[in-house]
């Protein structure tokens, strides 16, 4: 068997306090593979040193390539820009900032290789340096995504994996914006396997993920992959509807016991404004869908490249 090729992909978005030590330890642990590999380092419109640093770690390096876009397009954006700019047969994505270890990587393969699977997923057994309440934002997304989304995302998996290049080529080719790779990893099937692994803190930096980021992405995931919350509103016709047959057999039955206390307007008041909420619910649930059938329709590019800088290539 010919050792494969592997890629290493990873996104950057302002981390010059981890870049160096990050490609230091990628570049360790991927020579002592004893296979040929590429590096493909994304830059995501950074505004500190990143690129300076990427840029260099290139023209020293003929195994790194690096690829500038021209603003910040979102970490789902740029890993798309490095998975379609890697050439290897087996391609790992893995985070910049050193919170997924390097060192991870070689018992993914052997995984890989052993169980004939295509995709290697890294599932987080414990995670350092991150706050409670975003541990219980992450765990809250997690669960609801896992009771919306019509394809099971396993729980804890983020996008540190391994995948084929049969897997790298479909997830380039599908055209969706609202793009949420371990969803859409998932959705393109084939033998998937866990890695168990437990995440570090940050090298250094702060993570770009606010919690309302966070929402957005956790929004992709939901809309982009289930139709339940459409279907909320059949729920919700179906309940108020019995709700108000209720009313209509205890307004009827009352009259015919002879009872007349009129019902005063607070209750009607309340029932009507339950009402608009449930409206405006739903309505809030189809502009998240129609939103996105716009932006999908717009045929945007996902991400725009800048430049790029090679070792063999005149630089800038
Ligand atoms: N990232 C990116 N573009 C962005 C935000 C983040 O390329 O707009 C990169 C970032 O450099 C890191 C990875 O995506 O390598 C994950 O981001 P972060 O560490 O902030 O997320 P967290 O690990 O906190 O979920
Ligand atoms: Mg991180």
């Amino acid at each position: 068997m010919t050792t494969p090729c592997i890629s290493l992909i990873s996104p950057f978005y302002n981390e010059e306090a981890s870049a160096p030590l990050f490609i230091e330890r990628c570049s360790a642990m991927l020579s002592g593979l004893g296979s040929s590999y590429e590096m493909i380092f994304v830059d995501d419109g950074s505004s500190d040193s990143t690129w300076d640093i990427l840029r260099q770690a290139a023209a020293a390096h003929p195994e790194i390539r690096a690829v500038r876009l021209s603003r910040n397009f979102g970490h789902q954006a740029a890993l798309s820009a490095a998975l379609a700019h890697s050439r290897g047969d087996l391609v790992v994505m893995i985070d910049s900032d050193l919170q997924d270890p390097p060192e991870e990587i070689p018992a993914m393969i052997k995984l890989m290789r052993e169980a004939g699977a295509d995709v290697v997923y890294g599932v987080r057994t414990e995670r350092r340096g991150v706050s409670l309440p975003l541990r219980l934002a992450y765990k809250a997304f997690y669960r609801i995504l896992r009771w919306l989304s019509d394809i099971d995302i396993p729980a804890e998996s983020g996008d540190f994996r391994l995948v084929t290049r049969r897997v790298v080529d479909i997830l380039v080719s599908l055209p969706e914006h609202g793009r949420f790779l371990r969803g859409l990893t998932r959705w393109v099937g084939f033998k998937q396997l866990p890695h168990y692994y437990s995440r570090d803190a940050r090298a250094g930096g702060k993570s770009h993920y606010s919690l309302a980021r966070l929402v957005a992405l956790a929004a992709d995931g939901i809309f982009s992959f289930s139709m339940k919350p459409l279907r909320l509103a059949t729920v919700f016709a179906g309940g108020f509807g019995m709700l108000s047959i209720a009313a209509v057999l205890y307004i009827v039955i009352s009259r015919l016991a002879g009872n007349s206390a009129p019902q005063g307007w607070p209750s009607l008041a309340a029932i009507m404004l339950a009402g608009f909420a449930a409206l405006s619910i739903l309505l809030g649930i189809i502009g998240e869908y129609v939103g996105r059938i716009f932006q999908e329709t717009r045929q945007r590019p996902i991400y725009i490249v800048d430049q790029q800088a090679e070792k063999s290539s005149h630089q800038e």
